[in-house]
Formats: structure tokens, sequence, C-alpha cells
């Protein structure tokens, strides 16, 4: 059922145990917006828990409480009366699903989140869910301290793209604005962010050498082997390096993760990605988003460009 904010800020008001979560792979936002919450909802007297279930990306290991985060194991219980799922629909937080039963709170900005299991307020104009959840946190009273507003502005910063993307918007400066005056060092988390291991950079290299161009040079794509990709464990920013490209409408990184299981990443300047993104299995938003193709390297490849080729 969707919600407005303040329907969603008394689910939380009445609940004492929450546990909060949100997708798997997760993102600057993923982590900024949970652990921002956290640190909000203990600072108002509840009983809450991060849980991914997924590794983090090192980068954002250094977000302050980092290590509050725990990933659910093996036939775990945790005791909670409000489930809040954050930046994701409820399909892709893996086993936390089986940590409890509690009722469902859904808090997300993307288009693709059409969850009908639970309460749900999006908002897909929101730049991020940290962007939303500066607001929930006004709704509540919560105190911003220099730690929440440090997550807050992550969410914010990697989501847009450091305010570069169209999902930047007045509003989200405005929010940016605030974090600052709550204690924010913006030199800091883009310090953190940028930082890539000397594998990484490898390995952005060798997907470089795999470019190839398509539909006139409409589209451009990037494969990484799995003999690669094992070497390192993050490709953020890769696909920014052919989006530039003046004749580019959509860019892809198709990640060989494991045999026969294939991460695709699609950004684009115009064509709506998260629709081909969508067909085959995954969401995201207008202008990034992705899927999992559960296939070797080269068969993905064809059924993606296939599906770019059908909406462009
Ligand atoms: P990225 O390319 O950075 O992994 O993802 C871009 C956007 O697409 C993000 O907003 C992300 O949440 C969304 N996205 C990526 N993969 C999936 C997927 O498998 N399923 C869904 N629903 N969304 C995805
Ligand atoms: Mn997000």
């Amino acid at each position: 059922m969707l919600i407005t904010l303040t329907e969603a800020a008394n689910r939380i008001k009445a609940a004492n145990k929450i546990l909060i979560t949100s997708h798997v792979q997760p993102d600057g936002d993923a982590i900024g917006s949970t652990l921002a919450t956290l640190l909000m909802l203990r600072a108002l007297g509840k009983h809450a828990q991060v849980f991914i279930d997924d590794s983090v990306r090192k980068n954002l290991q250094a977000l302050p409480h980092f290590e509050e985060i725990r990933r659910p194991v093996d036939g775990e219980k945790f005791d909670a009366d409000l489930l809040l799922i954050l930046d994701t629909s409820p399909d892709r937080i893996g086993n936390v699903r089986k940590l409890t039963d509690a009722p469902v709170l859904n808090v997300d900005h993307h288009v693709t989140n059409k969850n009908d299991s639970g309460d749900l307020y999006v908002e897909h104009e929101a730049a991020a869910t940290c962007e939303i959840v500066y607001k929930l946190a006004r709704e509540l009273d919560a105190p911003i301290s220099p730690d929440v507003a440090t997550c807050l502005y992550t969410g914010l910063a990697t989501d847009t793209g450091f305010f570069q993307f169209s999902n930047t918007r007045a509003e989200t400066l405005a929010v940016a604005s605030e974090l600052i005056k709550c204690g924010v060092k913006p030199n800091f988390i883009s310090e953190q962010m940028e930082k890539k291991s000397l594998a990484e950079v490898k390995g952005l290299a060798a997907a470089l050498n795999s470019l190839e161009m398509f539909y006139d040079d409409k589209v451009a794509g990037m494969t990484i082997d799995y003999a690669t990709a094992k070497t390192f464990d993050s490709t953020e920013g890769f696909i920014d390096e052919i989006r530039v490209i003046d004749t580019v409408d959509v860019a892809f990184l198709i990640t060989e993760r494991a045999p026969n299981l294939c991460r695709v990443s699609m950004r684009s300047k115009g064509v709506d990605v998260s629709q081909i993104a969508n067909k085959l299995g995954g969401g995201g938003h207008i202008r990034a988003a992705g899927c999992t193709l559960k296939m070797p390297l080269t068969e993905a490849e064809k059924i993606l460009v296939a599906a770019i080729g059908e909406a462009i």
C-alpha cells in the first residue's frame, strides 16, 4: 500500500525494535541511508540494527559506524516489530527476509519499485533514498549528528554522480547544504569514494580494452570476464568512462561475477534503461539501471545488445 511520508514516520514512531536493511550489492545510498537511519533511531531510544546480506565495497567501509552492519547467518532470527527496507523493493534484500516476519515499511526512490507486500513510501523525484531519510529525520524530530549527516551526504553524492546527474534538483542541493551545516566534510567523502585499488585500475584498463560500439556508435559496451573480474571486487565508475563518448546514448558494462553469472550495468543520456533492465529481470532508474543474467558472458552480451537495440 502506498503511504505518505508522515504515515511512514508514524510507523517508525510506533515501533520499538527495528530491523533496517537495503539491497545486495550495496552502494553509497544503501549504506548511507541504513547507517544514518540506525544512528537516528538509536538516538530516539529505539532498538535498531542494520543487516545487509552482502559484502560492502571498501570505500563505503570508511563511513561512520560501518562496523555496526551485520550480515545474516543461516537460520538466524532477529526479534523486530518493523522491517524497514531502504533503497530497494523487498526482493533484493537476500536472506535478511528470513530474519523476521515483522511488517514491512519500504522507503525508496526507484521508479521500478512496484512492491505491494507492505507499506511503501516511494518518491521518484528524490535523487537518493538519503534525501528521503533526511526528510524523515525532520518528521521524526531526530537529531542530525555529524555522523548521520556524513552518511546521508554520501548517498546523495554517490547517487547523483557528485551532483552532476539529471536527478540533482534544487532540493537535493538544499539538503546537501543543510548536511554541511550539520558537520559534513565534503572533501572527506569525495576522497574516500574515489579511492581504487591497483587491481581495480588494472581491471578498468582491461575493461576499456574490450570496448565495442553498436548501432551507429549510439551504444558502447564493455565486458569483463570471470578470470579478470575475480581479481577485484568493484567496478564502480567504470561505465562512466565510456558513457562520456560523444555519440553514445546507452553505455553498458557486463561483469562475469561467477561462471554463468553476469552483472549488467547500464547508463543512458535519453533512453529509459530501467525499462530494458526490467524486461531482463532487473530494474533501476531511467538513466541508470542494471540486472543479473544467469548465462555465459557472450550470450549475455547478445541478449543485452538486442534488448538495447529494440529500445533505441
Ligand atoms: P549499478 O549499475 O550502479 O549497479 O545500478 C544502477 C541502478 O540500477 C541502481 O539504482 C540500482 O539500484 C539499479 N539496479 C542495478 N541492478 C539491479 C537489479 O538487478 N535489480 C533492480 N531492481 N535494480 C537494479
Ligand atoms: Mn539509491
